[in-house]
Formats: C-alpha cells, structure tokens, sequence
C-alpha cells in the first residue's frame, strides 16, 4: 500500500474527550471516528487490525470444532419474553418496532436466537455435542458509554454457544473453548488472567472471565502471589481475618458521639481503630429489609450482596425515611443490637468480640458489643470487597491485586435457557431431555483497544506484531525528487509485496520529521528509512518500533532480513 492510494489521517492533537491512551491513539492514528455516544466509524486503518484479530478469533474457533454462522442482530421481543430476561438486561436493550408495531430488540447478544435455532434443528442425542458462533454486531444502551470502542454501544462480540447432552460433555467443550481463548490471547500478544467470574444476567452455574492486565482496566483482578487462583473482585471469596471468636472482656456501654456520621469521624472520636467498628448497612429485602454487616475497614461487594437470596434485586439501599422507619435514627448511626431486619453478617464480622456499632439513636454508639449477649444475627455471608495481602481462599500465597480489561468471558449455563425454552432432545433411551448449553463470548472491538493499551509509548502504538495493520513501513527521504531513494524503495516495496508482506510506503509530500513521527505514533513495527546519504554507503537505516534504534543495514540484505523478523 501507498500512503497516497490509502486513507491516512493522523492527528497532533489530543481529543478532549477520550479519557484513555488507547481512545486518544485510536482517534490520532484514524482507526476510528465517532458517530455518535457510543458509536464508531472503523476507518480502513482501524479495520485492518480489527480483521486481524476476527482471524485469529476464527482460526482458534474453527480449530477447537466451532461451526461459524450468522444471526439477525435484530431479534423478536417474544424470544426475550420467553427466557424472562428482559427485566435482567433492563435499560440496555435497545427496543425498535416495524410499520406493523411489531416489537423487537438490537441484539446485545443471542442466547435467545440461538436457543430457538437449535430447539427446531436438534433433536436427537445423536447431533451432540455440536458449538456453533458468530462474528457479529451487538447493542447495548449502556449508561456511560466511554472510553471509544473499550465500552461503546454499538460493539462487535464473538459468541459461541455449545448444546450437551450431559454437564460432562459441557464441561468439556467449556474446557477446550477456555483453551481457544488462551490461544487466541497469546496469539494476538497480550499479558493475560484467567480469572472466576460472576455469571450476571447471563445466568447459569459457572464462568471465567478472560482479563487483558491494564492500569485503566474497570475491573480489580485479585490473585495469589503463589498459587493458582484468581478471580474478578466482584467473585473473589474473602475469608474470615479472625479465626475464631474471642471471649468478651469489655461490658456493653452506650456513648455519647455527637456528630460523628462516618466510620473515620468515629474511630478519631473515640481513638479506636476501624477494625474494632462494623458498619451495618438496611437494604431492600426480598420479604423484610435486610442489614448486612461488615467490620468498619472493608467495603461491601455488591454483587455478593445481590446474590443473596433475602436480598431484592436490583440492589437497593433503603432511604432516609425508611431507614428512620426501622430503626429511629439516620444512617450513620445504625447498629445491629435490638435491629428489626434481617441481620446478615461478613464472615470477619461473626468472629469479632468487643466491637463498636451504632445504637440505633442518633448521636449514640455502643461500644464492648459482643455477639450472643448483646446481640445476634441471622446468618454468615462472604459479603465484603477482598483485600491485597488477605490470605488467598485456596490457601495458597495471599491476594495481590491488578487491572484488567474483561475482552472475553465463558459460562456453563446449564439448562437454563433450554429449560425456559424448551429445547429438549431425544436421549439415548427416546427420552425428552432439556440440554445442557455453554456460551462464550469474546469483544472483538474491545480487544483493539485493550491491545493498545498494553502496547504504547508516549509516541503513539507499539503493534504487537500479529495485529499490526502492516508489518513493515518504508520512509524515504526526498521520494519525489531524488530518483535513487525512489528507485530503492520502490525495489523494496515491490519485493516485499511479492513475499506477501504486508508493507506501506509513504510517498506523501512531507517533512522527514512529520512522517517519522506519523510511523512512530502509527506503531509499525518494521521501520526502514531510505535515504541519499545511506544509499551511498549502499546501506538503509531500521528501526524497530519497540525500542526505535536506529541500526544501518547494507542494502543488499535488508529484505532478508525483514523476511527473518517477520517470518510469513
Ligand atoms: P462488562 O462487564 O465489561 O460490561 P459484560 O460482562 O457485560 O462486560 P458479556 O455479556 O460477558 O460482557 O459480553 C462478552 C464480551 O463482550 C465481554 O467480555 C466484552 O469483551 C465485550 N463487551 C461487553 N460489553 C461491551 C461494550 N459495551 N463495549 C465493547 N465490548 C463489550
Ligand atoms: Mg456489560
């Protein structure tokens, strides 16, 4: 490719709104233009590295027995009544209706389609196991749309979805498409974790999420530092800090603590320590409001606390009001002693003694609280936040933290939707039997830019070098006017293009500066610059993005060399 015969439009600037270094290089280098909130253009440049990773996606699918089709993006209302999901997905289903007022929705993914497809083409045992995927389109309405393709609306997703007879053969295709995904990752040339997950409104028994590791990754990624596991914070078990519970030693007092609302301004008042304080939070219940309790220096995870069967969903904190219904104080001075809810307790929590909690009366809190004699609770929970230097649940090492971007994530659903559904097949004994299902899904434009975001320096992208949108750029220096430099890049190219090398030569009118630092900032990984001054010495000069040195190389072997590094 020439630069001239192609789309290139970088920019200097960087765009007001794009918070992340991989929105700003996507938006300089051209990849993508914005549409609208959460909308993108892939402009050439951009699609090339995007068909890149569908290929690998493909390859690595294909490989592991995947069978590729393609759905509606636009899909019947009735479906999503049917699996009883619409209320899960909520306001990020993007509902549409036809002339005839016919409703239906953008997909944001095809667990439905799909289920409905096999439900009339499969029905006997003997057409499983069988893994069919797409490549496709999918919308979701998020709430904050952000960080260019990293979260957007429209997005592309690879989805797989696999139909079992038995969880045994589930489990084993949801090994192998764990596998696919590890190969696809390492391929493409990320740093990576495997990680639990929380299996959201996809539903079902068990999922990974795949995490490329990135400091603006939106997810908190804890693992141990010297064994296996690892999982995403909103799934990682926290254990029990205290082993077990101490006898009480203090009486129950009631103080006086004017004013002090938040756990800090409590601790500074009476010059205690957060640990010896729990924080009780009143939340919506599903028959009656529920309290969940964690010690004064831990967070509540959320998506625990959902999961919780006595817990309503979507989760919700009780207002003032009510709160000031139930207990006769404000938030800050909720305490678990005499507490009309149901009382639900971290597993830390349950082994505290002489601890501090609020007295249910405004401006008062109790200190020497001890449980049994003081006061009770319901039941013991995992419920808080894990924490880097907590001992790790399987007993190996302890927790260390890191970001990462989630670019892929895989379930067992079980029966779910076939159940829900009524997909069945025909088992060996003529029986009508609900199917098992996987489904796998992986972001296809969120890995672009999760891939930039571990590969740039302050001048722009490093390709990794299976992604790169051209393997090698050729730069000369005074192209139009000196006939030598245009002779040897031309042969250059030419030969390259011949070897299936993917190259692009810059013939443009412009400054040697500007179209270096256009490479740089565009990443590829093969530089080689053509000059009147090294073509004297029958030499070019190469730089590898990667550190940008500059290595003379004699003419003669540069192609080559080239066809080593690069290894078609
Ligand atoms: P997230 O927690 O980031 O919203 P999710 O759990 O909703 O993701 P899944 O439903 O598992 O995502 O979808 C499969 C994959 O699709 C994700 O792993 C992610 O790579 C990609 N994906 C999901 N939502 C978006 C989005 N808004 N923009 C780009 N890619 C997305
Ligand atoms: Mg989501």
């Amino acid at each position: 490719m020439r630069t001239t015969a192609f789309h290139l439009v970088t920019r200097k600037e960087t765009p007001q709104d794009a918070e992340i270094i991989s929105h700003q290089l996507m938006i300089r280098t051209g990849m993508i233009r914005k549409l609208g909130a959460g909308l993108y253009t892939w402009a050439p440049l951009g699609l090339r590295v995007l068909q890149k990773i569908e290929n690998i996606i493909r390859e690595e699918m294909n490989a592991a027995g995947g069978l590729e089709m393609l759905m509606p993006a636009v899909q019947p209302k009735e479906l999503w009544k049917e699996s009883g999901r619409i209320e899960d997905f909520g306001g990020q289903l993007l509902a549409i209706h036809d002339r005839a007022e016919r409703d239906y929705f953008f997909g944001p993914t095809h667990e439905e389609v799909m289920t409905d497809f096999v439900r009339n083409e499969i029905n006997s045992y003997k057409q499983l196991p069988i893994n069919f995927y797409q490549v496709q389109t999918k919308f979701r309405d998020e709430i904050r749309p952000r960080f260019g393709v990293m979260r957007s609306r429209e997005f592309i997703m690879k989805d797989a979805y696999s139909f079992h007879l038995t969880p045994e053969s589930l489990e084993a295709t949801y090994q192998s498409m764990k596998q696919a995904y590890t190969n696809i990752i390492n391929r493409i040339g990320l740093d990576f974790r495997c990680v639990l997950a929380d299996s959201g409104a996809i539903g079902g028994s068990g999922s990974q999420e795949f995490h490329v590791i990135a400091d603006s990754g939106e997810d908190a990624i804890m693992y141990s530092d010297t064994g296996e596991y690892a999982a995403n914070l909103e799934k990682c078990e926290a254990v029990s800090l205290l082993n077990e519970r101490k006898a009480p030693t203090e009486d129950l007092q009631k103080v006086s603590t004017p004013g002090q609302k938040t756990i800090d301004e409590l601790c500074d008042f009476l010059k205690v320590c957060n640990k010896q304080t729990i924080k009780t939070l009143l939340f919506e219940g599903v028959e009656k409001p529920v309290a969940l309790v964690v010690r004064g220096d831990h967070s509540l995870n959320e998506v625990k606390a959902v999961n919780l069967a006595a817990v309503a969903s979507p989760l919700r904190m009780l207002d003032e009001e009510e709160i000031k219904g139930i207990t006769g104080c404000e938030a800050g001075s909720i305490g678990v002693r005499g507490l009309d809810a149901t009382i639900i307790v971290d597993r830390t929590v349950a082994n505290m003694n002489d601890f501090i909690c609020g007295a249910n009366e405004n401006d008062f809190h109790f200190s020497g609280v001890n449980w049994q004699r003081d006061a009770n609770f319901d039941s013991i929970e995992d419920l808080r936040d894990a924490m880097a230097g907590d001992p790790s649940p399987d007993g190996e090492g302890s927790l260390q933290v890191a970001r990462g971007i989630e670019v892929g994530h895989i379930f067992q659903l079980g029966n779910k939707y076939s159940t829900a559904m009524n997909a069945v097949v025909l088992n060996e004994q003529g029986k009508s039997q609900a199917l098992e299902m996987g489904c796998y899904g992986m972001g296809v434009t969120r890995m672009v830019a999760a891939a930039i975001e571990q590969n740039h320096d302050d001048k722009g992208i490093i390709w990794p070098a299976n992604i790169a949108p051209f393997s090698v750029a050729i730069l000369p220096m005074n192209y139009l006017k000196s006939e030598r430099v245009k002779h040897a890049a031309d042969e250059l190219y030419e030969n390259l293009k011949a070897k299936g090398i993917e190259v692009i030569l810059d013939d443009r009118k412009v400054r040697p500066g500007f179209m270096m630092s256009d490479f740089e900032l565009l990443g590829i990984p093969h530089q080689v610059i053509i000059g009147d001054r090294s073509l004297d010495e029958n030499q070019v000069e190469y730089r590898n993005r990667t550190d940008m040195e500059p290595t003379k190389v004699s003419r003669d072997t540069i192609e080559s060399m080239l066809m080593d590094s690069i290894k078609v």
